[in-house]
């Protein structure tokens, strides 16, 4: 049995693993669950998986949690509340393995935990990778620790790698790797349509249901972008030796081209079970739930180029990565200041490559030295882009 704490089990990802570990109960134990508001959702996970801890972020909220669970047949389960008991659950002895499944930077110091305490980190939370990448595959590096993409394009690119393969080296024989994307949402739309587009219609995604954020990131295409960015620290890559490469039926989860003009894909269905299954059981594999592929009913396969015009993010993104130092940390704040007024219906759905750009602009670029440093970037850029939201109400 190997011990399992998730960090943001509520969300998407969270959910999506629990179903995983529902299916291989013989192989797992639930060690600690995490939420931020959701306590009538970690209520349920409790009930069923009776973790040693359960950590609600917000302290009164974790009162009114202790009083429902004190009711059930998890009332063993520990209650703990506050930022600094979401790094204690991802350093527990009893837990091998860490998810981060917290969405935004609000994760990167969780994740910063569980890597410093050498955990098999299971990686979704994408934006600690983007803001903090040198300094955290360092980290991984100097205490030995096991980082696994979960994103389903590095989990595929992972799994296309030479083996045995570890993340954040450079693998030889590697001229590209090729992300692909689904387009989102507005795939079809002409730009002139995107102005007045609903918070509705840019979480309604073709083919994965995610949490808020990460679906409209995809509507923009900054997703994509994020993605391009935790690839390069994932697999020591350069901007120019990552392709972005529209692929709407989302079957290609990506690929990895060669110098021998071999190029290896992963396919399946686009179900995030399967990257959650394969990063758990690795180097084995177990069941995940998801249907198996069929290529006859998915019969049309098709590719083409991102459009830079129409997401200017993805553009955005390749810029802050080029630029380096504190740039991704810059272009995450802005986004997630700008999602968020996006989602709040503050600001239509164009205003927020504009409040980023505008963003990026007045802000200074400095070399990411240490996570202080990236935490300070991440609150001045956040209060910079609120400022600038202003003209935008
Ligand atoms: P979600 O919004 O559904 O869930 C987020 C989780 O984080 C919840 O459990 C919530 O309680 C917790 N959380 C939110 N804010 C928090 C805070 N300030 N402090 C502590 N906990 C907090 O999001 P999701 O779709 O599950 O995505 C999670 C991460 O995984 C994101 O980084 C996303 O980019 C990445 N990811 C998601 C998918 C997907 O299919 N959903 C795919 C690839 C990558
Ligand atoms: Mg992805």
């Amino acid at each position: 049995m190997r011990g399992v704490c998730i960090l943001g089990s509520t969300g998407s990802i969270g959910v999506s693993t629990l179903d995983v570990i529902r299916r291989n109960t013989e192989c797992y134990s639930v060690v600690a669950l995490t939420a931020n508001k959701n306590i009538d959702r970690l209520l349920q996970q409790c009930v069923e998986f009776k973790p040693r801890y359960a950590v609600v972020v917000d302290a009164d909220l974790a009162n009114q949690f202790r009083k429902k669970i004190a009711l059930t047949n998890a009332a063993d389960t520990e209650v703990l509340s506050g930022l600094e008991a979401l790094e204690f659950v991802a350093q527990l002895d009893e837990a091998v393995i860490v998810v981060a499944a917290i969405v935004g930077a609000a994760g990167l110091m969780s994740t910063l935990a569980a890597v410093k305490a050498a955990k098999t980190l299971l990686l979704a939370n994408k934006e600690s990778l983007v803001i903090a990448g040198d300094l955290l595959m360092s980290v991984v590096k100097e205490h030995n620790a096991t980082l696994l993409p979960l994103d389903s394009e590095h989990n595929a690119l992972f799994q296309c790698m030479p083996q045995p393969y570890k993340t954040g080296q450079l693998a030889e024989g590697v001229r590209k790797i090729i992300l692909t994307a689904s387009g989102g949402p507005f795939l079809d739309k002409p730009l002139s349509d995107l102005e007045h587009v609903t918070v509705e219609q840019a979480c309604n995604h073709p083919n994965w249901s995610m949490g808020r954020k990460i679906s409209v990131d995809s509507a923009t295409m900054m997703n994509k972008g994020l993605e391009v960015i935790e690839a390069s620290y994932l697999f020591d890559l350069p901007a120019d030796s990552i392709d972005v490469l529209v692929h709407p039926q989302s079957i290609i989860h990506s690929m990895v081209d060669y110098i021998d003009g071999s190029v290896l894909a992963q396919l399946g269905n686009p179900d995030m079970r399967t990257p959650i299954a394969h990063a758990l059981a690795w180097p084995e594999r177990h069941d995940s739930g998801v249907s198996a592929l069929d290529l006859i009913v998915n019969n049309q396969l098709s590719f083409q180029a991102p459009c830079y015009e129409k997401f200017p993010c993805l553009r955005l993104a390749f810029e802050a990565l080029d630029a380096k130092g504190t740039a991704p940390a810059i272009l995450n704040a802005a986004n997630e200041v700008a999602v968020d007024a996006f989602l709040c219906k503050k600001i239509g759905f164009l205003a927020i490559p504009e409040l980023i750009e505008k963003t990026i602009k007045l802000s200074d670029v400095r070399a990411a030295d240490s996570i202080a440093t990236i935490l300070s970037v991440d609150r001045d850029t956040r209060e910079l882009t609120s400022q600038l939201l202003a003209e935008f109400l």
